[in-house]
């Protein structure tokens, strides 16, 4: 699960990415001025940094400055509609890209998975990829599987995309096939123990897998148990 901070002096644009990144599986953190902003982009360990250029204390050119003299984290400038200079100045500073405001969420959420497939790639040794392939704990119900090592599912020879938070559900069903699971038991094997929201997140995330999976190929893989919760039955 990558892990995003998100420097921004506006609460209320902070939470609302902030809503959105844990609604598709990121684990999130803010900070409000350049100074924690920086602190905390070099303490914690965050694959991808959402960096406003105007913030109290020091501004987002700055703290780019100060993070890259330590990391190579990606980060994505939010820069205010027309200021070139910034895009400019923040692309020298060593920026890996940036959005303007205001902008649409998934025109964000694409330039987020962008920039960390990205980093991945770079990251990624040629070593690891040389060794001999680990035996996969590959899970199968009525022609979907679940590569839990590979977090990767298809249908057929289909991939479909998941989120994290999807993948998780999905596993949680389909390790526990026949057997119905509550949104409680849901949250805890999807979102982890500590999960403060409401279990009906977990409803959202069934909707997603549907919309994937049992409406694109015309299958039946997810059972609503009225009042209780859900359940993948083999067929
Ligand atoms: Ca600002």
């Amino acid at each position: 699960m990558a892990r995003i901070l998100i420097v921004e002096d506006e609460a209320k644009i902070a939470r609302f990415i902030e809503l959105e990144l844990i609604h598709e599986g990121y684990e999130v953190d803010k900070a409000a001025d350049g100074r924690t902003g920086v602190e905390m982009a070099l303490e914690g360990d965050y694959d991808l940094i959402l960096l406003d250029v105007l913030l109290p204390q020091l501004n987002g050119m700055e703290v780019l400055r100060r993070i890259r003299r330590e990391s190579d984290v990606p980060v994505i400038m939010l820069t205010a509609r027309d200021a070139v200079m910034d895009k400019v100045a923040g692309l020298d500073a060593g920026a890996d890209d940036y959005i303007t405001k205001p902008f649409a969420i998934e025109e964000l959420l694409a330039r987020i998975r962008v920039a960390l497939k990205r980093h991945e790639a770079t990251a990624a040794t040629p070593v690891a990829a040389a060794s001999p392939e680990p035996d996969h704990h590959v899970l199968t119900i009525n022609g979907v599987s679940l590569d839990v090592e590979r977090h990767e599912v298809k249908v057929g020879d289909d991939p479909i995309e998941l989120t994290n938070r999807e993948f998780e559900v999905l596993k949680a069903l389909m390790e526990n096939r026949n057997v119905v699971m509550t949104r409680d038991r849901l949250v805890q094997l999807a979102c982890g123990y500590d999960f403060v929201g409401e279990t009906n997140i977990i409803d959202v995330y069934v909707r997603h897998l549907r919309s994937k999976i049992d409406d694109r190929y015309g299958i039946k893989l997810i059972t609503t148990v009225r009042g209780v919760g859900y359940v993948i039955r083999e067929n």
